[in-house]
């Protein structure tokens, strides 16, 4: 046998775990003999001992047979060795693969228990609603058990509006369940905080993510989003909409289908001076222009209607691509959504500015630790590890898979493809087995639902619409005669288990419509069957006219002409067309994963520059938020920073100037004679300013009666500006993303602009927040509500 490196690996880190592994059973027949009192009251010691300078890991073992002595009496159900593997692996921050069905949901019980120990809060991750709140209601009469506080992060009704003080109650429990679309926007929004009352989410410290593949990785480039006001809306998008319009494709632009990219080639450029009358398109005072060029370009070829985005009722909804379901409310950023719109000639809506964003690869950052598990995250080690540093074990499955993964079957079209799909099922389906089919589109699932009922097949559809419901109806996706028609991510996370004799018949039988974007989403969709060591089996069909090959495909391979004159039953008998075919939609998967990774990496590189950025903000913005008083606060430095920058990078001409800038920014109740010779100046005119900036705070100090009315006056004046200045920035830097993307840089030129361009940008804004600092204090004006509130008029 050969020996595979990545296996040897495995079996070394698995040594390791198994030394641990050991330890924890060592405890097991001793634990068992204690009363509940005395098992619960473990959890006091472990505190105490933490506090008395005991690490985590040294009580690691102990922990974990607490938890699984526990969850036998509790639960029912007595943590297994590999769980107990899987438990070790995330504890250490790695990720741990373990198949369907093994139980991750209870493996994850033992390291969110020990890390919950330290008080710091320790989450459970996962994709969405359904899944966080079923995980939790089955885990937490054990947490409680034990003497923890567990919560579900979030409350779980529609447009809910909070309580005050209630979300920091949901995430002060020990453990919290929630999503990490839920943890984001929490996580941005607890960064808007006003006070620091108003703050509810503890610091990140630990989190496991649950099919963390599909968090991390797949959902990777989907930012959050909070949206604010409107921005200064450009009425250019059908002007220039009518212009594109007038090009033609390989003359005045170019289009490259494989790296989804468009750009404009001279004769383009020449023709947009002449349909604007310009000399030069590219001068720097139509940069506005050409980025709405870039845009228009972008929206005619790379988005397609029904493919990418339906219309209804007049507006754009987007499509996820990978479930099909309707994107209703999200929109694309920077411009391009309302392009698109400019493109199907429909109304524009308005386009948000950005408050604040974070990508689930830089949130995720934020924990002190955090780790993941999935069945599938082999095939994702490298990104993990380049991602996040962080090393994929594979747990062996407590019985042995037993699922037969079939070779593809070979089609040169969907047509003949579908037809054969159809004829399986119904094969299949006379046997009594359960069948599970699974498509890439919401509309492939609905054609074969459609086909099978016509075929007198009941069949139950899922396009994920429901999860919950989903979940019920895939629940039993492993009963006789049922047969599913689902896309691939409907109801995930939940256990196909099989009716009792299903067995005898082989078990689910998987049949995959064609090759996902990525083959860890096709080993997803095959790990469907055979959980447990069930048996089962899965395979997958594939055409030329499959959606990775349309894509990805090398244009000339497609066309070659054995190929393209083969009719579909040569294909079915002739080996070396299959294996022609078989090449070019293996390739094609390649090509997709590639392009995957290295979009992933780009955002990675991107997102480096605000993530460094944001963190300063927010740090910046936690020791305003926790000041008691401003006495040791070196308000002169401030101030001096600020008037240096005035008086050094503008021109002082007359006394009339600089009285302007002082009403503007220091009094408005200035009346002093100046003298001339101040101009002339500089230092002595920085120290005028400052004197002047002393008076006007001391003035506003001599207004509140009240020291604590002061502090208060002073931190909002400050967080303002910090938050208005950061909002700008934030704003500016997505459209900068946009911009400098759709540059004809090479790609390590485009990252090292925009760090560049970051950077400079974070320098002007640091300023510009201290400008704002002084003009706030200066200038707001304090005044009382009728209870007695203080509320501030900003300048
Ligand atoms: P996964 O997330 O790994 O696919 P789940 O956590 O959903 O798997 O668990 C699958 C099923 O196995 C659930 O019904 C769960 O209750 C059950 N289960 C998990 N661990 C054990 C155990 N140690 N003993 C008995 N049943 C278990
Ligand atoms: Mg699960």
């Amino acid at each position: 046998m050969m020996i595979n490196i990545d296996q040897a690996i495995n079996q070394t880190r698995i040594r390791k775990i198994k030394r641990t592994l050991k330890k924890i059973i060592s405890y097991a027949a001793s634990f068992e003999t204690l009363s509940d009192d005395a098992l619960k009251a473990k959890t006091v010691e472990f505190k105490e001992r933490l506090k008395n300078g005991a690490s985590l890991d040294s009580i690691l073992a102990e922990s974990y047979a607490v938890v699984r002595e526990a969850s036998r009496r509790v639960l029912g159900m007595y943590p297994k060795e590999v769980q107990l593997m899987g438990a070790i692996v995330l504890h250490d921050g790695n990720i741990a693969e373990m198949q369907t069905g093994e139980g991750k949901t209870l493996t994850a019980t033992m390291p969110l228990y020990l890390n919950a120990l330290t008080g710091k809060g320790a989450y459970l991750i996962t994709t969405n609603d359904y899944l966080a709140r079923r995980d939790y209601e089955e885990m937490k009469p054990l947490y409680e058990w034990l003497g923890l506080t567990a919560s579900l992060g979030f409350v779980d009704i529609p447009g809910y509006e909070y309580k005050k003080g209630e979300k920091k109650q949901l995430y002060d429990a020990d453990i919290i369940y929630s999503t990490n679309g839920r943890i984001g926007f929490d996580y941005l929004i607890n960064n808007l905080a006003d006070t620091k009352e108003g703050k509810f989410q503890k610091p990140l410290s630990f989190c496991i993510i649950d099919e963390v593949d599909s968090i991390i990785l797949d959902a990777a480039q989907t930012p959050l989003v909070i949206s604010g006001a409107p921005r200064v809306q450009s009425n250019m998008f059908n002007v220039v909409k009518a212009f594109i319009d007038t090009l033609t494709k390989t003359i005045d632009y170019e289009h490259d289908e494989k790296k989804q990219e468009v750009w404009l080639l001279a004769p383009g450029v020449q023709k947009a001076n002449q349909y604007f009358g310009l000399t030069d398109l590219y001068d720097a005072q139509y940069t506005a222009l050409v980025r709405n060029i870039n845009l228009a370009l972008r929206a005619k070829c790379l988005f397609e209607m029904n493919q990418d985005y339906y219309i209804i009722d007049g507006e754009i909804v987007l499509i996820d691509k990978i479930s099909g379901r309707l994107l209703e409310g999200t929109k694309l950023q920077s411009g391009l959504h309302q392009s698109i719109e400019a493109k199907e000639m429909v109304d524009i809506s308005e386009d948000m500015s950005v408050l604040a964003t974070i990508t689930f690869q830089n949130l995720f950052k934020q924990f002190d630790k955090f780790s993941g598990m999935s069945a599938t995250s082999k095939l994702g080690e490298k990104e993990f590890f380049d991602l996040y540093g962080k090393v994929v074990v594979q747990i062996p499955t407590a019985n042995p898979i037993q699922r037969i993964d079939l070779d593809d079957r070979v089609f040169i079209n969907k047509q003949t493809k579908d037809n054969a799909i159809l004829e399986k099922v119904i094969d299949i389906h006379k046997t009594t087995r359960p069948i599970l089919l699974i498509t890439r589109t919401a509309d492939d699932a609905e054609y074969f639902s459609k086909a099978l009922f016509a075929n007198h097949i009941p069949n139950n559809l899922l396009i994920a619409q429901n999860v919950a419901k989903e979940a019920q109806i895939i629940s039993e996706a492993g009963y006789f005669n049922s047969v599913t028609v689902a896309t691939s991510m409907a109801g995930r996370g939940t256990d196909i288990k099989l009716e009792p004799g299903v067995d005898a018949l082989g078990g689910l039988s998987v049949i995959i419509s064609e090759h996902m974007e990525n083959s860890r989403i096709d080993r997803q969709l095959r790990g469907r069957a055979g959980r447990q060591g069930d048996p089962g089996s899965s395979q997958i069909y594939i055409s030329l006219e499959d959606y990775i090959v349309q894509r990805y495909s090398n244009q000339t391979l497609l066309h070659n002409e054995n190929l393209l004159n083969a009719k579909s039953e040569q294909i079915e008998e002739s080996k070396v067309l299959k294996r022609r075919i078989k090449q070019i939609v293996t390739r094609a998967q390649i090509v997709s994963e590639e392009h995957g990774t290295l979009t992933r990496q780009m955002n990675n590189e991107f997102d480096r520059s605000v993530s460094v950025q944001r963190l300063k903000i927010y740090a910046e913005r936690d020791k305003i938020l926790d000041k008691e008083q401003f006495d040791t606060f070196d308000f002169k430095q401030l101030a001096h920073d600020v008037f240096t920058r005035y008086v050094y990078t503008e021109k002082i001409e007359s006394v009339r100037a600089l009285k302007q800038y002082i009403y503007k920014n220091i009094s408005f109740q200035f009346e002093d004679e100046i003298d001339i010779s101040l101009l002339t100046d500089k230092e002595r005119l920085i120290d005028f300013l400052v004197e002047q900036f002393e008076k006007s705070r001391e003035a506003k100090k001599r207004q509140f009666k009240d020291e604590f009315f002061y502090v208060h006056f002073i931190k909002k004046c400050m967080l303002k500006a910090i938050d208005s200045g950061w909002i700008d920035q934030v704003d500016y830097l997505q459209q900068l993303k946009g911009n400098i993307n759709s540059r004809q840089l090479g790609r390590r030129n485009v990252i090292f602009e925009y760090h560049k361009t970051a950077l400079s940008s974070y320098e002007a804004m640091t300023s510009e927040i201290k400008r704002r600092m002084v003009r706030n204090i200066c200038l707001s004006i304090a005044d009382y509500d009728k209870k007695g509130n203080l509320i501030i008029h900003f300048p």
